[in-house]
């Protein structure tokens, strides 16, 4: 019988083996699989919106789901300003445990979990929605998650260019300078008006703690399939009110992104298209060459479970993990005090 009392814990630096091993391109289309396969039983979870702690700066959230087999959250948050103080917006650790016995099978970091998973749930949905032969995406907020989208949409969407811009040129420049090499033809651009020229695809992916106007109704033409990945709070959104009311809106969870996401500006009856719906074909994704397709992206616990799921089912075969002592283990069960007094007479 497995030792349910080891838990395997990734570390940041497992992790990273773990992607340069596999290949990032690899890991972004593995993980839309296992994410689709998921939407494909969406009745089979629990499902709640996520549990947000705001504060002036930012939130903490915790996101829970389970299959009846296996029980994850992600532990994650969200502070725009941290960026200037040498840390990260968003940083996140996560967990996978059995229902059968309440044991934890995984413990793992989630920053970089989460950027790929949430590149991999936007090319998935692009795949579904975004116009036939869409090859340009203009890429607007350059920051942590910007090369991962962009990657995810090469191997699962077919992009082969990418139009970059970003408010700080320095971000847009890392981006230039890490994605070189990949395949990818890139454009610096000085404006989200001249990142847009030609792009089938628009991602916005910025961080401001307000409702920032990214883009405004203008600027989006018809035909085009927007990614709005930045809009992910109450109170933080990316896209003017107008170009929602012109666009077919698909959403993972409707009560969270209702809460959370672009139509918390729109009336609570707007109508919207839940995604797993389109991926099972219950409902139609993108029905008219002119439609404006959009995909109001706050990111939903079942996607972190299906990524998870993927680093657990990876590690039966690859050895980027460590064990560690997290669950007490007495010999009798419930004599946990015992085991206690054991280890003092031990140390003496
Ligand atoms: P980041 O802070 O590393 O990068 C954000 C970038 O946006 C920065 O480079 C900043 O200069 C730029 N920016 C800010 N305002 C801009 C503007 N008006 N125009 C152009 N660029 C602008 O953050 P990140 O980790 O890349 O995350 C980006 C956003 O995505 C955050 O808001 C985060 O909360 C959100 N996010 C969403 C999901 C999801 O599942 N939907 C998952 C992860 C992150």
């Amino acid at each position: 019988m497995e030792n349910l009392n080891i838990v395997p814990f990734v570390s940041v630096d497992n992790m990273m083996k773990l992607v340069l091993h596999l290949g990032p391109e690899r890991v972004m289309t593995d993980l839309a699989g296992y994410i689709e396969a998921d939407f494909r039983r969406w009745q089979s979870f629990d499902k709640t919106p996520r549990v947000a702690s705001h504060s002036e700066v930012g939130v903490i959230e915790l996101m829970p789901t389970s299959d009846g087999e296996m029980y994850g959250f992600k532990y994650v948050n969200g502070h725009p300003k941290n960026t200037k103080e040498g840390l990260q917006t968003v940083t996140a650790f996560g967990l996978l445990a059995e229902v059968n016995t309440g044991y934890p099978i995984l413990l793992t970091e989630m920053t970089i979990l989460t950027a790929l998973r949430t590149a991999a749930m936007s090319a998935l949905a692009a795949r579904h929605l975004a116009p036939k032969g869409a090859t340009v995406m203009a890429m607007i907020g350059n920051g942590a998650q910007a090369e991962f989208q962009a990657l995810a949409f090469k191997a699962i969407c077919g992009v082969n260019e990418v139009r970059l811009y970003d408010i700080d040129p320095a971000a847009t420049a890392k981006c230039v300078r890490n994605l070189a090499g990949s395949g990818l033809a890139l454009t610096a651009c000085k404006t989200a008006e001249e990142a847009m020229e030609g792009a089938g695809i628009i991602t916005t992916c910025t961080a401001d703690k307000q409702c920032a106007t990214i883009l405004t109704d203008n600027m989006v033409g018809t035909g085009v399939h927007i990614n709005a990945v930045g809009g992910d709070c109450p109170g933080k959104t990316e896209l003017h009110r107008d170009i929602l009311l012109r666009s077919s809106i698909f959403v993972e969870y409707p009560p969270q992104t209702r809460i959370e996401g672009e139509i918390q500006q729109l009336d609570p009856d707007h109508p919207v298209t839940e995604l797993w719906q389109v991926i099972t074909g219950a409902a139609t994704g993108r029905s008219d060459p002119r439609q404006i397709t959009l995909f109001d992206s706050v990111g939903f616990a079942i996607e972190d479970f299906s990524a998870l799921r993927y680093i657990h089912d990876q590690l039966k075969a690859l050895p980027y993990s460590e064990p560690l002592d997290m669950i007490a283990d007495p010999d009798d069960p419930r004599d946990l005090y015992g085991m206690l007094l054991r280890a003092k007479a031990k140390a003496a």
